[in-house]
């Protein structure tokens, strides 16, 4: 009897895992009923009982009519009360964009094939062409210090370039005189100007985000495309787009800012247009632009559009020399230098075809804004933050070798070691994210969750190096001057975790709240059977995908039930993989299951609380982007032809991404409203205990080293970021300096032997290396390498200082009539 209740259960798993249909299901269970009502020797009533129990149940479950009628016709009618109303700007942010891998982790069967088979994102050569010239020479025009400090600005010469070189036509098409470029190109531009000066970096982000070229590329007319595109690709316009005001941040779609249709005087004659008011803040170029996207709600009181009073967010473009426009004051975001400042106008009266596509596009806006942000924030704030930790994993570790304490390159004492290994785990893991969603946006995607997963974790990791760089470089990363390479960027951070969608909001309510409806296999179809379908229509289709979902649910449990056991053993990992990471791909294929699991069960036991419940959807939105996090860095592994020496990165990250999941689902589970539910989901989740340790201290020390050493697997971790040329630039001088130190290391090791067999007395004001040469410890050759390499150190060590005014008197001399033409208008 053991045997066979043994064997009943491992059909009613196998059944379970393999998502058998309801006949077989019901044929398994008969059979097995029958046989059960044999072995317990049930009399000829009992048995005639519960068959009549069991074909009514069958019949009901097996006919959809009965179905329908009995379960999910019942389960609709519930769901249509407890499912809150969605506003129309919360459903238009649902139906944006496309879902790509975020909706195979959201399965619970990632299909790593397909994955894999993705091409791994390339620069065509007239890109790269681009990357190595152009960029080059922006990036080595533009000293940080004189733009954050001395100018608050680009310089003159550089905001030429900018324009004349085609960088804020990034995104425009060849036929409108723009670049054409990819969106991994666009992506790598962006990563090396921020490796080199943030005002440069967002300078020329902005015209190539979120903004009029984007919105007018997808929607606007014939005539807008042709006027506009042409004048944005050679710089003629600076554009800027408007969207958030005081009382409007995160709750954007409230914006108080609003136009009305009426008849107006334009340019001497009656014409139909909008008279606007609006009152905008933080609007980065906002305070040099000559063209305003800008973002109200319109108002047709007297229905001369023919349609409603209220038409709702639109979204219009306005010369900033319209009269009425104010623009031209600035903010000052935490010393970025770059342009950013308010804007208002009221009762502006302009032509109702200044709308972006048209009177047609009146009220469309928030559908245009939200379709353009799902491809957008994959770019510019991924890439940005990417070019920062990468240029921090290069500067951290070559400082790192070159200061020395205790008598000790300080990369080499543990302690910073941690850090500087975290670093460069994050600039590897980081760089995947950058690449493949990209890529993917190259491909054809429009990724809204993911784009906000890359921007979220991105900046977060970006703020993560920033401060372990800062802890590393002390002092020299306090005293902000030209000699200082990580204060600024320690400053300005914040900045793009605010941006684009402020990064609590991000991952609180996007990462999950939008995921969970727009990855999930089956919660959209029940959602718009239950709000948007009536009749049999919406009685057929809820059916389909509610009993499609009961079966999801059950076939993830079991296989998060049967993986937990067997260790991941058993979980899908692609075939021909590297036998280094297939494990990896196992324990991600057996947390995706958890977390589908996981995440059906929060929706069903809270319903639309979970939106409310942020501590507990932000933890499920931080298990689904680790997994994404997680398939990015496999796939760098595998795209670069799985080198060995980036393994201790891969490692490294992939754990961390493993255990931080593990940890998100834990702090879910003990926080759980419904104890009773949540000793279930953890007896089934973690049937053996929480499986993911932290990284190890030895995988730490492997990451640290690479930045500490040079060579190739340092170059390809920092690849892309800019790298001066010469000595000119404290930059450079850093670099030269670590390489003289790692050359000077065998002479540093006979100076110490000489040391410790007393051949050589080393005394304060004394020259040890000179008394070396003099003694013949050291050649004199090797006594000139070790005087260059201290010299270098020295410069590297240095800390500005300054007179009492900072030089402010004498930077206005220098600055002198040679102000941008826009500082001298404002
Ligand atoms: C330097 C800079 C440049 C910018 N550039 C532009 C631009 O070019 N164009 C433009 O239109 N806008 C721009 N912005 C505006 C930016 O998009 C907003 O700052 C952002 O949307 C957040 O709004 P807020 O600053 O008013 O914060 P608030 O909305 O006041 O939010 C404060 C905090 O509350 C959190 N929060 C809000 N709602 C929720 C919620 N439901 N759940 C959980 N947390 C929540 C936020 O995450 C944030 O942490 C820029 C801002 C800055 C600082």
């Amino acid at each position: 009897m053991t045997t066979f209740a043994f064997a009943t259960l491992a059909v009613l798993l196998a059944l379970a895992a393999l998502r058998a249909p309801i006949f077989i299901w019901s044929a398994a269970v008969g059979v097995m009923g029958a046989s059960w009502a044999v072995i317990l020797e049930f009399g000829p009533a009992t048995s005639a009982a519960l068959a009549a129990v069991f074909i009514v149940l069958a019949l009901a479950l097996n006919v959809p009519a009965l179905r329908r009628r009995l379960l999910s016709d019942p389960v609709l009618a519930l769901f249509r009360r407890i499912l809150p109303d969605m506003s129309a700007t919360e459903k238009e942010a649902i139906d944006a964009g496309t879902v790509w891998w975020d909706g195979d982790l959201f399965s619970g069967r990632p299909d790593w094939e397909r994955l894999l088979a993705t091409p791994a994102p390339r620069l065509s050569a007239e890109e790269q062409a681009f990357v190595d010239g152009p960029v080059e020479e922006a990036c080595a025009m533009a000293d940080d210090w004189e733009v954050t400090h001395e100018r608050y600005d680009l310089p003159p010469r550089l905001w030429q370039f900018l324009k004349d070189k085609g960088f804020f036509g990034m995104i425009i098409p060849k036929k409108y005189g723009g670049l054409g470029f990819s969106a991994l190109a666009h992506s790598e531009v962006v990563t090396k100007l921020s490796s080199r000066c943030n005002a440069l970096a967002v300078t020329v982000m902005v015209p190539n985000s979120l903004g009029p070229a984007e919105l007018l590329l997808h929607y606007g007319t014939d005539e807008q495309k042709d006027y506009y595109l042409p004048r944005l690709a050679r710089g003629q316009e600076i554009p800027c787009f408007a969207l958030t005001s005081p009382e409007a941040g995160s709750d954007a779609a409230s914006i108080p800012d609003y136009g009305t249709v009426c008849r107006g005087q334009w340019q001497g004659k009656e014409v139909l247009g909008m008279r606007l008011t609006w009152d905008k803040r933080y609007i980065t170029l906002g305070p040099v632009a000559t063209l305003l996207g800008l973002a109200f709600r319109l108002y047709d009181p007297e229905k001369l559009l023919g349609g409603g009073e209220d038409l709702g967010i639109t979204c219009a473009l306005i010369p900033t020399s319209t009269p009425g426009v104010h623009i031209g004051r600035r903010h000052l975001p935490l010393n970025g230098a770059f342009q950013n400042g308010p804007n208002w106008g009221k009762d502006v009266f302009v032509p109702l075809d200044w709308i972006i596509g048209g009177r047609e596009y009146a009220g469309r806006g928030w559908m245009m804004l939200m379709n353009s942000l799902a491809a957008g924030r994959s770019i510019s704030l991924p890439a940005s933050s990417a070019g920062g930790a990468k240029a921090l994993a290069r500067v951290t570790g070559a400082y790192a070798r070159v200061r020395s304490q205790f008598r000790t390159p300080i990369g080499k004492l543990e302690g910073v070691e941690e850090a500087l290994g975290r670093i460069a785990a994050n600039a590897y893991m980081m760089e995947a994210t950058r690449v493949m969603t990209a890529g993917a946006v190259d491909q054809g995607e429009k990724p809204s969750v993911i784009s906000a997963i890359a921007k979220y974790h991105l900046t977060e990791g970006a703020r993560a190096c920033v401060n372990d760089a800062m802890d590393i470089h002390g002092g020299k990363g306090i005293c902000l001057g030209p000699n200082n390479w990580v204060g600024r960027g320690y400053q300005v951070l914040p900045v793009g975790i605010t941006v684009e969608g402020a990064n609590i909001l991000t991952r609180t309510l996007i990462i999950f709240g939008q995921g969970a409806i727009r990855c999930h296999p089956y919660v959209l179809r029940e959602m718009r059977a239950a709000k948007e379908l009536r009749g049999d229509e919406a009685s057929m289709e809820f059916d389909d995908a509610f009993t499609a979902h009961i079966g999801h649910t059950l076939a993830n449990g079991v296989r998060t039930f049967l993986h937990g056991l067997t260790r991941s053993m058993f979980a899908t990992a692609p075939i021909g993989t590297a036998p280094e990471t297939r494990h990896y791909y196992r324990h991600i294929t057996r947390l995706s299951a958890a977390f589908a699991f996981l995440a059906d069960v929060s929706m069903l036991a809270m319903g639309g609380a979970l939106k409310r419940k942020e501590k507990i959807s932000g933890r499920l939105g931080d298990v689904l982007s680790m997994m994404y996090l997680a398939s990015a860095t496999l796939k760098r592994y595998e795209d670069q032809g799985r080198i060995k020496a980036d393994l201790p990165l891969v490692r490294w990250s992939v754990r961390r991404a493993l255990y931080s999941a593990q940890q998100a689902i834990d702090q879910i589970l003990s926080n759980f409203p419904v104890k009773a539910l949540a000793t279930m989901l953890r007896w089934i989740i973690f049937p053996l205990g929480t499986p993911f340790r932290p990284p190890l201290d030895s995988r730490n020390h492997e990451c640290a080293k690479i930045a500490l050493e040079p060579g190739a697997a340092r170059d390809r971790l920092t690849a892309g970021i800019y790298l001066p040329k010469g000595e000119a630039d404290a930059t450079g001088v850093l670099e030269a300096a670590f390489l003289a130190t790692v050359a000077c290391e065998p002479i540093e090791k006979k100076l110490r032997e000489a040391v410790k067999r007393g051949a050589l007395t080393p005394r304060s004001g004394t020259d040890t290396a000179q008394l070396a040469r003099d003694q013949g410890v050291i050649t004199p050759d090797e006594h000139a390498q070790w005087q260059r390499k201290e010299a270098l150190r020295q410069r590297v060590i240095r800390v500005d200082d300054f007179p009492q005014d900072f030089g402010r008197a004498e930077i206005l001399q220098k600055l002198g009539d040679v102000q941008p033409a826009h500082a001298k208008a404002a």
